[in-house]
């Protein structure tokens, strides 16, 4: 059994804890690997030895890390296939896309590149008589990054490119069930030039998070998780003084019009409902047609699509369409929300729960299920359920519809599918939600936009990647100076390199 280590100081080093979390292989059920879980000890050695790596790391000018991004960049492209096969490996999902977690990923990194301008502070000459004012954004130290297991490389990269190029140092604490991923991105940035220790890989569960959230030295947490332990790890982080940006589940909803072309909607619904076995915080849970005809032809253009949706491992190439799910619980819970809807008075017209799959029995596998008729009060509704589950509830108009995606108590994404202008503006205009799609169904910002949900999928005040997460990883320092008397003669001639 291989015996997963933690990453400090630039190396692979043993557990000392003596727990260890296992690693399955969700498409067989195996455990492929077991990883250490570290103690508040473990922790706080990691993060002094951050500490003292930080510093030179900030005093490095910008440029100069943002190099380290570049190289970074260019390793993340060289490995791209060994990084998909690693993600896919733990987590489950298709190459390609376990390809497009790294995309993702890498598209921040590459954000990071404009370091040394989006550092930039402000300046006013003579703000007074002989009075300049200036701005730093400073780095803040040591920071933690705490990631979830339904992105292993996109979500660490997201946290760790920004953090670092800031000059800080950071902590990451990856999902101790995919935690092959983010020991390959350390090992990366180091040989892209990221000093040792300035990228500490710490695996482990509360005992490890609570250890950083209660670390004197940390100074910002960011995390990413369900809501519940978000807004924990929120109370927790800024009871203790810390900034803090701690995103959170989703129930993300798309509302047809019945102007909408219907076969666009429906493989756009395919797509974002089932893709990644539906463990994605954009993935579309909720299809909401508007008016009984839309939604009778709705469910008339899914059900053959669904039908035809090839669930498999990952090793057996381009046909599948998604993978299993994390774990023989998560698969438990899911199969259980549905059983719910059922008892609950929802119709179910495609039923997911007794897949099997020849060679794979122990595999963590659930077929596609299609609700419709689902109503607000119901648990399949209610709940994220984060599996292949797509519920239809039905409204009679667009305010309806409207009222029901802004009342959720979730607000990461949502979609709209309209053949009208003025419908899609009205919308994006209202709805109480942070990042909307128009005819687009997952709509997951660009790295030089920032990412982050609103209500209960967002704690913290700033979003995660692009201009915010300078935001994020500095703190402003403004400087008044004034200058008596100076020697206004003998300057250096010679054009010379910032060193
Ligand atoms: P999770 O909350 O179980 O775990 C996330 C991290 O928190 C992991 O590193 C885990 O080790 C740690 N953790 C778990 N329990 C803890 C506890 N009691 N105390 C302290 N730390 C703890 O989430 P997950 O199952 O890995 O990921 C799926 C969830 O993440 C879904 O709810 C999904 O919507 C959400 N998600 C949100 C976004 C977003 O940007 N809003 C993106 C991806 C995933």
């Amino acid at each position: 059994m291989q015996e997963l280590c933690h990453f400090i100081d630039g190396q692979h080093v043993a557990g000392t804890s003596g727990r260890f979390a296992d690693v399955f292989n969700p498409a067989t059920g195996e455990v492929q690997a077991k990883v250490p879980l570290a103690t508040k000890a473990e922790v706080d050695a990691a993060v002094a030895k951050a500490a003292e790596a930080q510093k030179a790391w900030a005093a490095t000018n910008p440029q100069r890390r943002a190099r380290v991004m570049m190289k970074f960049a260019d390793l993340i492209n060289r490995d791209m296939d060994k990084l998909a096969e690693a993600v896919s490996r733990e987590h489950g999902k298709t190459l390609p896309d376990a390809r497009g977690d790294v995309q993702r990923g890498l598209e921040v990194v590459e954000f990071c590149m404009g370091a040394p301008h989006l550092l930039k502070g402000e300046f006013v000459d003579n703000g007074g008589p002989g009075i300049d004012l200036y701005s730093m954004r400073q780095p803040l130290g040591v920071v933690a990054g705490i990631t979830p297991f339904n992105f292993p490389a996109m979500i660490p990269l997201w946290k760790l490119a920004g953090a670092l190029v800031c000059g800080n140092a950071m902590i990451l604490k990856p999902s101790e069930r995919v935690p092959t991923t983010a020991m390959m991105l350390a090992e990366m940035i180091i040989e892209a030039g990221l000093p040792e220790g300035v990228l500490q890989v710490v695996h482990g569960d509360k005992e490890s998070v609570d250890a950083l959230l209660d670390n004197e030295t940390i100074q910002a947490v960011a995390f990413v998780g369900s809501t519940s332990i978000a807004q924990y790890i929120y109370s927790r982080a800024t009871a203790n003084g810390k900034r803090a940006q701690c995103f959170g589940g989703a129930k993300n909803h798309m509302i047809i019009m019945p102007d909408a072309d219907l076969d666009k909607a429906a493989d756009a619904l395919v797509g974002a409902g089932f893709g990644a076995a539906g463990e994605r915080c954009m993935a579309i849970s909720v299809a909401v047609p508007v008016g009984e005809e839309t939604a009778d032809r709705l469910i008339e253009a899914l059900v053959p699509r669904i039908e035809k949706l090839k669930v498999g491992p990952y090793t057996a190439g381009e046909g599948v369409d998604f993978g299993p799910v994390i774990t023989a619980a998560a698969k438990q819970r899911i199969n259980g929300l549905v059983d719910s809807g059922v008892k609950q008075g929802a119709e179910l017209v495609i039923d997911g729960r007794d897949f099997s799959l020849q060679g794979y029995e122990d595999g963590f596998f659930v077929g596609p299920s299609l609700f419709d008729r689902v109503t607000p009060d119901m648990d399949i509704y209610k709940e994220e359920i984060f599996g292949p589950v797509l519920s239809t509830v039905r409204a009679e108009s667009y305010e309806e519809a409207l009222d029901l995606v802004s009342g959720n108590e979730y607000g990461n994404g949502t979609s709209i599918y309209t053949a009208d202008g003025d419908t899609a503006r009205d919308f994006a205009s209202r709805v109480n939600v942070g990042m909307v799609g128009i005819n687009f169904p997952i709509p997951v910002p660009l790295s030089y936009f920032t990412f982050g949900g609103w209500k209960k999928s967002g704690f913290g005040d700033l979003n995660q990647y692009g201009p915010d997460a300078f935001r994020f990883y500095t703190k402003t320092k403004t400087v008044t100076a004034r200058w008596f008397s100076g020697i206004k003669e003998g300057g250096e001639f010679h054009f010379k390199a910032m060193d």
